[in-house]
């Protein structure tokens, strides 16, 4: 049975608005009872529109898995009013990892391994649950609090397949990049699982150089380069410290072929991701 929201929304005190993304607003919330702090996701129901019965049931879901799960955001308690959908999840105060990345340049190999290996076990997790993230990127990569070692958490999933036609249209449309996107959601032939793998190649070529691949002048070119696997470990200078054992991992992840892209656990068995993490040798 599709659950009956209860909870009105001025038991929260909203504060700062901590992002904005492709569907929604998401602001710092304080409960008012117990004084604790969440994020607030608020989605306009217009975006919705007749997906409202679906969008609930996928809440249902949410709620029960996030929370079994150390590195996936837990969502706490939604509600609506007249216009929104509200949903309270985990306050994550460290930023994207986005914004690591950029204040870095990039990652060392072994601190990147690490982060690649903790968010694939989430990733796993998320699909054996059933689920298909399908928007991973840097920018839904959160961490816990603003330490250096703090836990990357996973946000803003589950959603997308009920909101998907709309989110298409934003993202073709408005959003700018469709970087992080698998060959198979252009070409119309598939939108399961095989995308989050697609999008941990893209997410680890960028941990690695500091940019990503099919970083184009043009929005078609992009999607040209996506659908060919058009892609290389250039400029040299950005990858002579990289191992080839990494570059594999990489090319493994970005198999344009989903059918023979690894699964999350197939791929978590690469040596990459081995403990202790493969040094590579600078001569070779
Ligand atoms: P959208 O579906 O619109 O992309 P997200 O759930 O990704 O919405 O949230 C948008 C942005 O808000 C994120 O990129 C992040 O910067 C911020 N944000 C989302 N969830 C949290 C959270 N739990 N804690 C802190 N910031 C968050
Ligand atoms: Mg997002």
């Amino acid at each position: 049975m599709p659950p009956t929201p209860t909870t009105v929304p001025c038991q929260y005190r909203t504060g700062k608005t901590l992002g904005s993304g492709t569907y929604a607003i998401v602001k710092e919330a304080v409960h008012i009872k117990t004084g604790k702090y969440y994020a607030c996701k608020v989605i306009n129901k217009k975006l919705m529109e007749g997906r409202e019965f679906m969008v609930r049931n996928e809440i249902a879901v949410l709620k029960k898995i996030s929370s079994g799960h150390p590195n996936i955001v837990t969502l706490h308690d939604y509600f609506e009013t007249a216009n929104n959908l509200y949903l309270c999840f985990d306050l994550c105060t460290g930023g994207e990892l986005f914004d690591r990345i950029c204040a870095k340049g990039n990652y060392h190999e072994p601190d990147a391994a690490d982060l690649v290996r903790t968010i694939l076990k989430a990733v796993k997790y998320i699909h054996d649950s059933g689920i298909v993230h399908r928007d991973l990127k840097p920018e839904n990569l959160l961490f816990r609090t603003p330490a250096e070692e703090a836990d990357i958490m996973i946000a803003d999933f589950g959603l997308s397949r009920v909101m998907d036609e709309e989110r298409f249209h934003l993202l073709t449309e408005i959003c700018g990049t469709p970087g992080y996107m698998a060959p198979e959601i252009f070409k119309k032939t598939g939108h399961g699982k095989p995308v989050d793998i697609w999008a941990m190649g893209v997410i680890t070529y960028f941990l690695l150089a500091g940019y990503t691949p099919f970083d184009r002048e043009t929005q078609q070119q992009e999607m040209e380069a996506i659908i060919a696997g058009d892609y290389k470990f250039e400029p040299e200078e950005y990858w002579v410290n990289v191992s080839e054992t990494a570059k594999q991992f990489v090319r493994e992840c970005l198999t344009t072929d989903p059918i023979k892209r690894p699964t999350a656990g197939g791929i978590l068995k690469h040596p990459w991701l081995a403990k202790p993490h493969f040094v590579p040798d600078p001569a070779s």
